[in-house]
C-alpha cells in the first residue's frame, strides 16, 4: 500500500486546482446542464486522469490508493468528478487484456486525454442489473463486425471518443456456458457517428451528462475486438473492482464535504440564543455521519491496497462501494437537516451535491446487487437470481 505521507502532496496539489472551480461554477452548469469543459481540461493537463496508466504508457503510473485520493479530494472540495472518472478506470479492461498493438495504440493518448475513453456501454433498458441478458449483437462480417441494438445510461457518450461497448458475439442458447457469448469492442464514436450510432443525452435529477445509444448497422473493425470473441464478460467484470473502489472514494469525499458543511454551520448558526451544534439533537447526527463516513474510508483502504497487492479484493470492493454510498447518503440527509431551510437554497450548495450523491446506491451497482453478492461469493447462501 502506498504510503499516507506520498499521498499528501497529491492531495494538496488536488484541493489547489479544485480551488479554481467554486460552487458558483457548479452551480452555473447544473442550472444548464452543461459539461464541465474547463475543469476536466485542468484535470487532464495537471496528469489527474491519467493516474492509473502505467508510464510505459506515458500515464503518472500511480496506485490505486493514490488514484482513490485523487476522487475523493474532487468531492470533498465540492467538485465533481462523475464528468470525468471514467477516464481514469475504463482504459484498464484495455491495458490488462487489449494486444500489445492496440495498448500502444491507443493508451498515449488517452494517457494525454486527446482520446477521451469516458464512455462504457453495458446497460440496456430491458436488460438492467442482469447484464447477461443483453440484446445488443455484434455479427462478425468479414474484417468487420456489425453492431444492432441500443444501450442506456451511457454516461459521457457526447463527451467521449472511444466507447467500451459490450455486445453478444454468440446467441445465448448456443453460448458454451452462462456468461460465455459477449465480447468487448473500442469503439471508435468519431467515426461511428457517421456509421449508424445515434446518441440521445437523459435529462436526470443532476448533471451527468448521461445518454441513451442506438446501433444500426454500425461497422466495427475486427481489430478492435479486446482479448478473445466470447470472452467480454469476464473482461468487463475485472475491471468493475477499479470502478467500485474509485467510485466508493468519491462518495468518501462526499461524505466528509457534507459533514464539514453541517459541524461548521451547526458551531455558527446561533438560534435560541446558542449555537445549533450545541444541541445533542443537532451534534450527534454530524457525529454519526462522521463515523458512518470513517468506517467506509477503512474499508476503501482495504481493498484499494488488496487492489494494488493484486489480490482477490471483489468482495472488499463490493462492501467499500456499499458502505461508502450509504455514508454519503447519510451525510447528505443529515447536512440538508442541521441547515434547515438554507439547506434547500441552490447558493449553499448543499442541494446540488444531496442530489449528485444520491446516484451511488444505484449506480455503477445498486445496493441490492452488491447484498446478494455478498450473500452468494462470501457467506455461501444460494444465488437468489
Ligand atoms: C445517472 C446514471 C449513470 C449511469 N451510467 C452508466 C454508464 O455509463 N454505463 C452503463 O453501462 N450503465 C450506466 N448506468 C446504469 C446503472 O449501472 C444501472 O442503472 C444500475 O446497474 C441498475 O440497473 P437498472 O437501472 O436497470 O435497474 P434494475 O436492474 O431494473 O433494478 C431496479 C431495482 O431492482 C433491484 N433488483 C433488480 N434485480 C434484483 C434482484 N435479483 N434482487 C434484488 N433486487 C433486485 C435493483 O437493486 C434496483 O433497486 C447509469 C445509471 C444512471 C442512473
Amino acid at each position: 500500500m502506498t504510503d499516507v505521507a506520498d499521498i499528501a502532496p497529491i492531495r494538496e496539489a488536488v484541493r489547489a486546482l479544485c480551488a479554481d472551480f467554486p460552487g458558483e461554477y457548479w452551480r452555473r452548469l447544473d442550472r444548464d446542464r452543461a459539461y464541465p469543459i474547463e475543469f476536466v481540461a485542468a484535470l487532464t493537463k495537471a496528469g489527474f486522469l491519467a493516474a492509473l496508466i502505467p508510464e510505459q504508457y506515458g500515464g503518472s503510473g500511480l496506485t490505486m490508493t493514490a488514484a482513490a485520493a485523487i476522487m475523493e479530494e474532487i468531492q470533498a472540495s465540492g467538485c465533481n468528478g462523475a464528468p470525468c472518472h471514467a477516464q481514469m478506470y475504463t482504459m484498464g479492461t484495455l491495458l490488462r487484456h487489449g494486444s500489445a498493438a492496440q495498448k500502444e495504440r491507443y493508451l498515449p493518448g488517452i494517457a494525454r486525454g486527446e482520446l477521451r475513453l469516458q464512455a462504457f456501454g453495458v446497460t440496456e433498458p430491458t436488460s438492467g442489473s442482469d447484464t447477461l441478458s443483453l440484446r445488443t449483437t455484434a455479427v462478425r462480417d468479414g474484417d468487420h463486425y456489425v453492431v444492432d441494438g441500443q444501450k442506456i445510461w451511457t454516461s459521457r457518450a457526447e463527451h467521449s471518443d472511444l466507447m467500451l461497448l459490450l455486445a453478444r458475439t454468440t446467441p445465448r442458447e448456443q453460448a458454451k456456458s452462462r456468461t460465455a457469448g459477449l465480447s468487448v469492442f473500442l469503439v471508435d464514436m468519431r467515426q461511428a457517428r457517421t456509421n449508424g450510432l445515434t446518441i440521445r443525452p437523459i435529462r436526470t435529477m443532476m448533471n451527468h451528462a448521461t445518454t441513451e445509444v442506438f446501433f444500426e448497422n454500425m461497422r466495427v473493425p475486427a481489430e478492435n475486438l479486446i482479448g478473445n470473441e466470447g470472452e467480454g464478460f469476464r473482461y468487463i467484470l475485472s475491471g468493475m473492482n477499479a470502478e467500485r473502489i474509485l467510485i466508493a472514494a468519491e462518495c468518501i469525499g462526499d461524505a466528509k464535504w457534507f459533514i464539514d458543511k453541517a459541524a461548521s454551520y451547526a458551531r455558527d448558526r446561533v438560534v435560541f440564543g446558542r449555537p445549533i451544534g450545541q444541541n445533542q439533537g443537532v451534534q450527534f447526527p454530524i457525529a454519526r455521519a462522521y463515523i458512518g463516513m470513517r468506517a467506509a474510508e477503512l474499508m476503501v483502504r482495504e481493498a484499494a491496497a488488496l487492489y494494488e497487492a493484486g489480490e482477490d479484493c471483489g468482495a472488499e470492493a463490493n462492501m467499500a462501494k456499499h458502505l461508502a454510498a450509504e455514508a454519503s447518503w447519510a451525510a447528505a440527509d443529515m447536512c440538508v437537516q442541521t441547515h434547515g431551510g438554507f439547506g434547500f437554497a441552490e447558493e449553499f450548495d448543499i442541494e446540488r451535491k444531496f442530489r449528485e450523491t444520491r446516484l451511488y446506491t444505484v449506480a455503477p451497482i445498486s445496493t441490492n446487487l452488491i447484498l446478494s453478492y455478498i450473500a452468494e461469493h462470501v457467506l455461501g447462501l444460494p444465488r437468489s437470481y
